[in-house]
């Protein structure tokens, strides 16, 4: 009897839940295996040059001439790839947490992987790792926000300290070619409202990048509070 009522549970909750995958429909998990598998790495390259380095940090060549607030930038997949571009479309658009949890976790362990290997002297302590926030208004009319299920995979492979406290005040996107004003306006796109500890490393968490202005700035506004480093780290990247 109990396993019958069991079972009629389950099928139940199958029934006004039903579990399958975004991308190709098989029942089960919200990104299953098999897809997956079907979604190449990239490698962790220096956004300056596309020279190979573990994290995806500047070179010491890229670093005396890049003009950008971010130390580093890791990416799990290109976004033009069919799979994680349907992906994504289901976590931003329909707000399917799971998928964020899944594709978090693959990240996550990507990068756990590379933090502990690459030879620089920071990365013996832990990081904070904070979702890139959506304005409030954008926020109410989504209901969520995909960085923050994305940034929860990571956290659940990782074990790293969650904060959300960065705020977006502007609701429009920022332009990606910008003259100096435009640039000083660009630094208030984000605020956050407490000083970080001293030489705190930062990964802030997207679901991708495209041109980077908008990760820029909010890189801007976590170095005015403090931030020793910031790592910038995202599923897709726009190639
Ligand atoms: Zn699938
Ligand atoms: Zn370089």
């Amino acid at each position: 009897m109990f396993f019958k009522l069991n079972h009629l549970l389950t099928t139940l909750e199958n029934y006004i839940f039903p579990s399958s995958c975004a991308v190709c429909r098989q029942p089960g998990k919200a990104l299953c295996p098999a897809c997956r598998v079907r979604i190449p790495r990239l490698s962790a390259v220096c956004p300056g040059c596309a020279c190979k380095n573990a994290l995806g940090l500047f070179c010491a060549d890229c670093q005396k001439t890049q003009n950008y607030s971010f130390d580093g930038l890791f990416s799990y997949g290109a976004y033009e790839n069919k799979i994680l571009k349907s992906a994504l479309r289901a976590l931003k658009y329909q707000g399917a947490r799971e998928i964020g949890l899944i594709l978090g976790k693959m990240l996550g362990r990507q990068l756990a992987g590379s933090w502990t290997k690459a030879p620089v002297s920071w990365l013996k302590q832990k990081p904070i790792i904070m979702p890139m926030p959506l304005h409030s208004r954008r926020q109410r009319e989504r209901g969520f926000n995909q960085s923050l299920y994305i940034t929860q995979g990571i956290s659940a492979l990782s074990g790293w300290p969650i904060d959300q406290k960065m705020r977006r005040l502007t609701y429009q996107a920022p332009s990606a070619k910008l003259n100096y004003h435009d640039r000083q306006k660009q630094n208030k796109i984000f605020s956050y409202p407490d000083q970080l500890p001293p030489n705190q490393v930062i990964i802030i968490v997207d679901d991708i990048i495209t041109t980077g202005a908008t990760t820029q700035a909010a890189a801007n506004a976590l170095k005015e509070v403090g931030a020793k480093i910031v790592i910038v780290a995202t599923v897709a990247k726009s190639l």
